[in-house]
């Protein structure tokens, strides 16, 4: 029977600003999306109706070649699921009256900031649309994918891009030149609502320079994209986490031209210009015993 693939790509936040607090509790942001090598993988199958309901099952699958993917126990497998959320969506919208399997295989730290959960969202989007044919053009997608959540509408298009206002205005921006990324995420949980409960938009003291981000990112000038990497919600987790710093300050002694937080973390990136000195770095994050979680990659031009 016919079975569809799909990568879900993760992403990190090259600057991260919040400008307000909305009256309906949800922030208005300013962030740098940018795609990276780090990815899950999704199939799609079709299967028989059960009793004549169609159904959405989740499987779980894990290859751990490295010692880096996620704690199986931290994926649900329910219809708490984003993946599942999806596509009950997508089915309930298109009258869809068959039942479909995801088999999902894990990589993407979970509950990290790199919009895991999102972008395996985004990936039954992609793949359902194929599957059944529903011809949803990336305007439709978004619609939907929104109400999945906020990131959902930016992972279906993936690539380089400035994200307003919840997260569903996106313009998509020029790829930063060539880099190596080091992304390590510490053991720690860290709550989003917590992150942005605790952020005071009002009184933050400083505001990142996403403008000037913009314009390096058109100019292909990786340091002045480096010098501009900013996260307004470091100022709620660093102060909570220290690990989040140290593993920042460990990057950077290791040769990285930047380090930073990703999303309401606490995942934390670097960016290299060479592969040797990332790879460096990698082995002294881990001989700190730091991170579990860590890769080498780089940025994806989608
Ligand atoms: P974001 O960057 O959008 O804030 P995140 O990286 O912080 O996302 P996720 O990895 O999406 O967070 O996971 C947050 C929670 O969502 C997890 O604790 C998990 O229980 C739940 N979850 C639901 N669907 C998924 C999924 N497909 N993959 C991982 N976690 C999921």
């Amino acid at each position: 029977m016919e079975q569809i693939t799909r990568k879900a790509y993760a992403k990190i936040n090259l600057g991260l600003d919040v400008m307000r607090r909305r009256p309906d509790g949800y922030h208005e942001v300013k962030m740098i999306m940018q795609t990276v090598g780090i990815y899950d993988i999704l199939t799609f199958q079709r299967k028989e109706r059960c009793e004549g309901i169609p159904q959405i099952t989740i499987k779980l699958e894990q290859e751990d070649v490295l010692g880096t993917a996620p704690l199986k126990e931290d994926i649900p497998c329910d219809e708490s699921n984003l993946i599942y959320k999806a596509a009950a969506l997508i089915m309930k919208t298109y009258n869809i009256q068959e039942s479909v399997e995801i088999t999902l295989w894990k990589n993407i730290p979970v509950a990290a900031g790199m919009a895991g959960g999102s972008t395996d969202a985004a990936a039954v989007f992609h793949g359902l649309n194929e599957m059944f044919a529903l011809s949803m053009n990336f305007e439709t997608m978004k619609e939907l994918g929104v109400l999945i959540g906020a990131d959902v509408p930016y992972c279906i298009m993936g690539g380089t891009a400035l994200s307003e206002g919840i997260g569903e205005i996106l313009t998509p921006l020029p790829a930063p030149p060539p880099a190596h990324l080091l992304i390590a995420k510490p053991d720690i949980h860290v709550s989003t609502k917590f992150v942005y409960e605790n952020l005071h938009a009002d009184r933050l003291q400083f505001h990142p320079d996403i403008d000037g981000m913009m314009e390096a990112l058109k100019a292909g000038n990786l340091v002045g994209i480096a010098q501009r990497m900013e996260n307004v919600l470091e100022t709620v987790t660093v102060r909570e986490y220290p690990v989040i710093r140290q593993i920042k300050e460990e990057m950077k002694r290791n040769g990285a031209l930047n380090a930073l937080m990703s999303g309401s973390g606490p995942t934390v990136f670097g960016i290299y210009e060479d592969g040797e000195t990332a790879k460096k770095a990698y082995e002294a994050v881990k001989a700190q015993r730091l991170a579990r979680e860590i890769f080498v990659t780089d940025f994806v031009v989608l």
